[in-house]
């Protein structure tokens, strides 16, 4: 079995609005965040993540902000589309750890909701996505609440062939 690795981040500012978008969910709270695209921080990051383990560069270069068609743009479908690109070179999301890096909103209440949009968006088991989340101890632009970061990590395995397969319940 072939498998790469592939790390993300992604930071966007906190704005005017009432919800945020975090992994395809659409969550409450008093602000939203400054973004050409839906703003999903959390996908955005995992894009990249995808992309570096295939080194296919960056979200940026993919969906580019200077783009009209990415205004507003549902990140989701970004998602769809790089795992698009993993598929085509032969491989599929092994899994992935995802950490939200923000003093709010609080990850806690949302993070089984963000784990199975994300499940869903990709077409695999809820069990391959972790997500967490951490405070910087209100230090940094994170602890000032100016912002949200998140990081990503993933592990890109090739198809398992079918008669080695009976161990894995891939895709659920
Ligand atoms: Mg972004």
């Amino acid at each position: 079995m072939n498998i790469r690795i592939g790390h993300g981040v992604d930071v966007h500012a906190f704005g005017a609005g009432d919800h945020l978008m975090l992994g395809g969910l659409r969550v409450a709270h008093d602000r939203g965040v400054l973004a050409h695209s839906d703003g999903d921080v959390l996908i955005h990051a995992l894009c990249d993540a995808l992309l570096g383990a295939l080194a296919m560069g960056d979200i940026g270069q993919w969906f580019p902000p200077s783009d009209e068609r990415f205004r507003n743009a549902d990140s989701s479908e970004f998602l769809r589309r790089v795992m698009t690109m993993v598929a085509s070179r032969g491989y599929q999301l092994g899994n992935a750890d995802i950490t939200v890096i923000a003093e709010s909103p609080k990850i806690g209440p949302h993070r089984d909701g963000i784990r199975q949009s994300l499940a869903a968006i990709i077409g695999c088991h809820v069990d391959r996505i972790s997500v967490k989340a951490t405070t910087t101890e209100k230090l940094g632009f994170c602890g000032r609440g100016e912002g949200i970061a998140v990081e990503a990590v993933v592990l890109l395995q090739t198809l398992a062939p079918r008669s080695a397969a009976t161990t894995d319940s891939w895709p659920a």
